[in-house]
């Protein structure tokens, strides 16, 4: 399967990772939007939020203590920081291996564009 965030888990193309277990992986983004801008994947293939199953509870519930984690451990848990999903095209997702983007260290706007 030609999917980049694959490649970038089964390290066969670089990605500055911060991040790794089992399940996950999390790296920064190639264009960062603010500050920090982490991209937390799971190493499994899934397309998009609606691929979703009951047997992926557990991962995003991970997901979500990875991120605080890294809030912690990289210093932004205290100003705050945003967690987005994009679904789809009109959302703006563009890479499709779904990735959960933490954007910190700068005012935010909302809405978002
Ligand atoms: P989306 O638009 O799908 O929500 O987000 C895709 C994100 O992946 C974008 O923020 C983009 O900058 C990032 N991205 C795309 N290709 C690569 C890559 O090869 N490496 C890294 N680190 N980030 C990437
Ligand atoms: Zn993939």
């Amino acid at each position: 399967m030609d999917c980049i965030f694959c490649k970038i888990a089964k390290k066969e193309i670089p990605a500055n990772i911060i991040y790794e277990d089992d399940k996950v992986l999390a790296f920064h983004d190639i264009n960062p939007q603010a500050p920090f801008h982490i991209l937390v994947i799971p190493k499994k293939h899934i397309s998009t939020l609606l691929e979703l199953t009951e047997d992926d509870k557990d991962l995003i519930g991970h997901i979500y203590l990875v991120i605080n984690k890294l809030a912690k451990d990289l210093g932004f848990a205290d100003r705050g920081y945003r967690v987005v999903v994009n679904c789809k095209e009109e959302a703006g997702q563009t890479v499709f291996h779904i990735h959960f983007h933490i954007l910190a260290g700068r005012e935010m706007g909302w809405p978002p564009g």
